[in-house]
């Protein structure tokens, strides 16, 4: 039986640590935090994404770095299991559109609450904790250079290097290089988008739906069709973060915006023309504001430089095509995604070909695993992330050798 230490009390930690400790070893968990799973708590807004359910080919799918490297994990603890393990230890979920899981409580703090008291009971816990240094002399592990800090096997569940107020800042990183590792250059993912065009400021809060944002790379074309909104600097909301997580390591990235993906552009301009007629002594801007919410409307009137008060009846068949145009190919000027710590989760990491899949040690340094976001692992929303920690975990318990 091994002295095992896991340095990080998040998602990843606490689920390795339960299962670790039930096979009879001794397992301490430290975190530089005051309790465990400050960042469980704010996931899913308070309410916890457990997990997606779907089978493995599917929630592969989802996945955006790491998809090859988690399939023995993703595999061996489906979303199913980890639906089965939280019934087990008492806490009721319930599953909601998109196949996302939720406790039946809506409350995080249950999930947190299960994972500490009755999965981790037989763990100990160290709190307000920061690991600096770890090192591999002849004894074993010691940590922060303290010798009655020395261990026969360390895992390192840090995390990545987004919401750093969680306590995750990066010092896994920090770990694996000084092992030998090579780190995956952390950026964000899942994060909102930095947008030039100074009219963004008017349209803070806007929120627009069934809209399709696309995004053309130096490699690729990518769409999205969905939901999103204004921030003070850009763009938020389900599709901008999911296809921030494509986008976050190309150069160069044009963004355009079509208002109303459901029609084509022959359908659109025979939708205006029925509009204009109705409306044929009216100002313009009646139309427009038919056709998107009030502050949209008066930013379109800049952009296709059309002025609101010019009457329908005469504007011309070229203007009709610009406003068609403008409608499908709104153009919304990059500028970048906003910094690592507001992305919902850090894309890079350790280096995968590194890493034993099945059993998450280090191939540079026996004794060391790396499990969770530390990784060069990401998905999309959806409760994919979540997944990924408990099926890493699970299967980097279940192979455990002495
Ligand atoms: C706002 C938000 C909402 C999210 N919602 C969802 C969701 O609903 N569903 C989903 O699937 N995913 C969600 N995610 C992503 C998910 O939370 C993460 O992918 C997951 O928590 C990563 O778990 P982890 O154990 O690897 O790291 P973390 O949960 O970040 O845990 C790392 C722990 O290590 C500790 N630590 C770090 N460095 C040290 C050190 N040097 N010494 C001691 N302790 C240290 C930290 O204090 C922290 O407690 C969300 C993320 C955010 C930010």
């Amino acid at each position: 039986m091994s002295k095992i230490v896991v340095v990080g009390a998040g998602a990843a930690g606490l689920f390795v640590a339960g299962f670790l400790a039930d096979k009879g070893h001794e397992v301490v968990v430290f975190d530089k935090n005051e309790k465990a799973g400050k960042k469980l708590y704010i996931t899913g807004k308070g309410r916890c994404n457990l997990t997606n359910l779907c089978p493995p080919d599917e929630f592969l799918a989802n996945v955006v770095r790491g998809e090859k490297f988690l399939r023995t994990a993703i595999y061996n603890f489906t979303s199913y299991d980890t639906v089965d393990f939280f019934e087990s230890l008492g806490l009721k979920t319930k599953t909601e559109r998109g196949n996302r899981v939720f406790p039946e409580s809506d409350k995080s703090s249950d999930v947190i609450r299960v994972l500490k008291e009755r999965h981790c009971k037989n763990v100990r816990f160290k709190f307000e904790k920061e690991i600096a240094s770890i090192e591999k002399t002849e004894e074993g592990f010691v940590l922060n250079s303290k010798k009655d800090m020395l261990f026969d096997k360390v895992i390192v569940a840090t995390g990545g290097k987004s919401y750093k107020a969680t306590g995750s800042d990066g010092a896994g990183f920090r770990f694996a290089k000084k092992f030998g590792h090579f780190v995956v250059e952390p950026v964000p993912a899942l994060c909102p988008i930095k947008i030039k065009n100074r009219f963004v400021k008017k349209l803070q809060g806007v929120s627009l739906k069934n809209v399709r944002l696309t995004a053309k790379t130096e490699k690729r074309e990518l769409t999205f069709f969905g939901e999103m909104m204004f921030t003070d600097e850009g763009i938020t909301g389900p599709i901008v973060l999911s296809l921030s997580s494509n986008i976050n390591r190309a150069e160069k990235v044009a963004l355009s915006l079509d208002f109303k993906p459901a029609l084509t552009e022959q359908q659109l301009d025979a939708r205006l023309l029925r509009d204009f007629e109705d409306a044929k002594n009216k100002e313009i801007k009646s139309v427009f504001r038919g056709l998107f919410p009030k502050a949209v409307a008066e930013v379109f009137e800049n952009v296709v430089k059309i002025s609101g008060d010019r009457k329908v009846n005469s504007i011309t068949k070229d203007e009709r095509a610009k406003i068609v145009e403008c409608i499908k190919n709104f153009p919304l000027e990059y500028n970048g995604l906003y910094d690592v710590d507001a992305g919902i989760v850090t894309s890079g990491g350790v280096e995968l070909s590194e890493i034993n899949p099945k059993t998450f040690e280090s191939k540079k340094q026996s004794g060391l695993y790396f499990l969770g976001e530390v990784l060069d692992v990401d998905a999309l929303t959806g409760g994919f992330n979540l997944q990924i920690c408990w099926a890493i975990a699970f299967t980097c318990a279940k192979n455990w050798q002495d």
